[in-house]
C-alpha cells in the first residue's frame, strides 16, 4: 500500500459512498474484483436515474417535437425545450437559442468548421489550433484549410504540456479568423487560460472556438464569462447519454453562419425554386433530433446541478493530486502532462511496459484504464512517445481506487523487470 507520509493532500467532505449508489455499474465485479472504473475522459458511466428518466419519456411521454398539435407531440417538444434551457443555464448563457444540438463535440466542431468557414475563411486567411487538440479539433480544420486555401498555425506547447502563450501572440494576426483550442487536454489533462486565449484572439479581430468536451464535467462554466463565440460539449462524457452533445454558438454567428446539414425541420419555407431557413437553433437541426437522449441529457445536468460543479470541481482536484502523488514515487514511471493547472487526468508512460500491455494487465485486476494515443497523435509526437497510458478521474471515484492503481502498477513493473 502507499505510503500514508509521502501524501500531503487535502481531502474535502464528499460523501462519495451515497454517490456511487446511484451508479450500479459501479458494484460490479470483473475477474473478481471490484471494478475500478478509471476511464472517464473517454466516456462516464450513467446514474440510475438519467436511465430511469429516458425509460419514463419513451414509455409514457413519448412523441415527436415540432411538428404536431397533438398532446404527446406538445409535451415531448416542451420537455426537449426545457432540456435546452437547462444546456443554457449550465453553460452560461440566457437565451435558450444559443444552444444547438449534435451528436457531440466532434459534430459540433465539424459543424462550425464547415459552416463559419464556408462564410468567413478566404483564401490566406489563418487559423490557429494547439500541439495538444484532440483529433476532432485538429482534423476539420485542416480539411477547411485546404479547401479555402487557407492556413493552418499551431500554438507550441512546453515540456510541461502547458501552451507556450508568447508564441501564440506571435501567431495572431489580422489574418486571424479563428482560434479552436480545447478547455482541457484529454491526453494530458491541461487546463488551458482559454479567458487569456479569448481576450487575445478578440482583440486581434479573431473569433474563439473552445473543445469542450473534457472541461464540461469538470469546471463551473459561464461562456458570457469566458466571451468565446463557439463552446462544445458531449453528453457522454457528463453522465447523459451517447449520441447527444452540442454547441453553444453567439447569437450574431448563428444568423451570419449557413446551415451545416439541410432538410425537414429545418425551414421557413420551401418550393421548388427556393428555400428560406428558420432562425437557430432550428436551423441548425435538420431532421428528427435525438430526442429521448435529449431529455436524458437534461436529467444529467439536473444531477450535476444538484451535487454542485463547485463541490464536484474541488473533490475530483484532491483525487487528482492524490493519484499524482502516488504516481510521481513510482520509479520508472513518467507523467507525461504536468501542467500547473490540471483536470481528472493523468497520463503516464512505464519505462519497461508498452501502454497496451499495462491496460491488459489493469483488465486483469478489474482496473479500466485507457491505452493509446486518444486520438492526439501530435501530442504524442510533441512528447516523443508512441502512446500513454492514462487514468482519468470522476467524482464517483475513491482515494482507495488509486492506491489500488498504483500498487497494480509497481506490481506490473517487478513482473517486467
Ligand atoms: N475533444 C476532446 C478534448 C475529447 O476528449 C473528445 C473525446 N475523447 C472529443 C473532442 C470528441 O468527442 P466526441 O467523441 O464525444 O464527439
Amino acid at each position: 500500500m502507499a505510503d500514508p507520509n509521502i501524501l500531503s493532500t487535502a481531502k474535502p467532505a464528499f460523501d462519495v459512498d451515497r454517490i456511487r449508489r446511484e451508479f450500479p455499474v459501479l458494484s460490479q465485479t470483473i475477474n473478481g474484483k471490484p471494478v475500478v472504473y478509471l476511464d472517464n475522459a473517454a466516456t462516464t458511466q450513467k446514474p440510475r436515474r438519467v436511465s430511469e428518466r429516458v425509460f419514463r419519456f419513451d414509455t409514457e411521454e413519448y412523441g415527436t417535437v415540432r411538428r404536431g398539435a397533438y398532446r404527446l407531440c406538445e409535451r415531448s417538444t416542451q420537455l426537449y425545450e426545457e432540456a435546452r434551457k437547462k444546456v443554457a443555464a449550465f453553460m452560461g448563457t440566457p437565451d435558450s437559442s444559443e444552444i444547438i444540438f449534435t451528436s457531440g463535440t466532434t459534430q459540433s466542431i465539424n459543424l462550425v468548421a464547415y459552416s463559419f468557414g464556408k462564410r468567413f475563411i478566404q483564401p490566406g486567411d489563418e487559423v490557429i489550433i494547439s500541439n495538444i487538440e484532440h483529433h476532432a479539433n485538429t482534423v476539420p480544420w485542416q480539411v477547411v484549410c485546404e479547401d479555402r486555401k487557407a492556413v493552418l498555425k499551431v500554438i507550441p506547447v512546453n515540456d510541461r504540456g502547458e501552451l507556450i502563450l508568447e508564441e501564440y501572440d506571435k501567431l495572431l494576426s489580422g489574418k486571424t479568423r479563428i482560434v479552436a483550442v480545447n478547455h482541457v487536454s484529454n491526453a494530458l489533462g491541461t487546463v488551458n487560460p482559454v479567458k487569456e486565449i479569448v481576450r487575445k484572439a478578440r482583440a486581434a479581430g479573431a473569433r474563439v472556438l473552445i473543445d469542450g468536451a473534457q472541461s464540461t464535467p469538470h469546471i463551473k462554466l459561464d461562456v458570457k464569462d469566458l466571451d468565446c463565440d463557439f463552446y462544445t460539449f458531449s453528453g457522454h462524457k457528463m453522465y447523459g447519454p451517447s449520441g447527444i452533445g452540442g454547441l453553444y454558438a453567439r447569437k450574431e454567428m448563428l444568423e451570419a453562419m449557413p446551415p451545416y446539414v439541410t432538410g425537414g425541420d429545418m425551414i421557413r419555407q420551401v418550393t421548388l425554386e427556393k428555400t428560406t431557413y428558420a432562425p437557430p437553433p432550428m436551423k441548425f437541426e435538420a431532421g428528427t433530433p435525438p430526442i429521448s437522449q435529449v431529455i436524458g441529457l437534461g436529467e444529467a445536468i439536473d444531477y450535476l446541478n444538484e451535487i454542485g460543479m463547485d463541490k464536484i470541481a474541488e473533490y475530483e482536484h484532491s483525487l487528482l493530486e492524490y493519484g499524482t502523488q502516488l504516481l510521481e514515487n513510482i520509479e520508472g514511471l513518467r507523467i507525461i502532462g504536468t501542467a500547473r493547472e490540471k483536470a481528472s487526468i493523468l497520463s503516464f508512460h512505464l519505462d519497461a511496459v508498452h501502454p497496451h500491455d499495462v491496460v491488459t494487465l489493469l483488465d486483469q485486476e478489474g482496473i479500466a484504464i485507457r491505452g493509446g494515443h486518444h486520438c492526439a497523435q501530435p501530442t504524442m509526437i510533441r512528447f516523443n512517445v508512441p502512446a500513454t497510458a492514462r487514468a482519468s478521474v470522476s467524482f464517483y471515484n475513491k482515494y482507495e481506487e488509486l492506491d489500488l492503481l498504483a500498487d497494480s502498477i509497481r506490481k506490473i513493473i517487478k513482473m517486467f523487470s
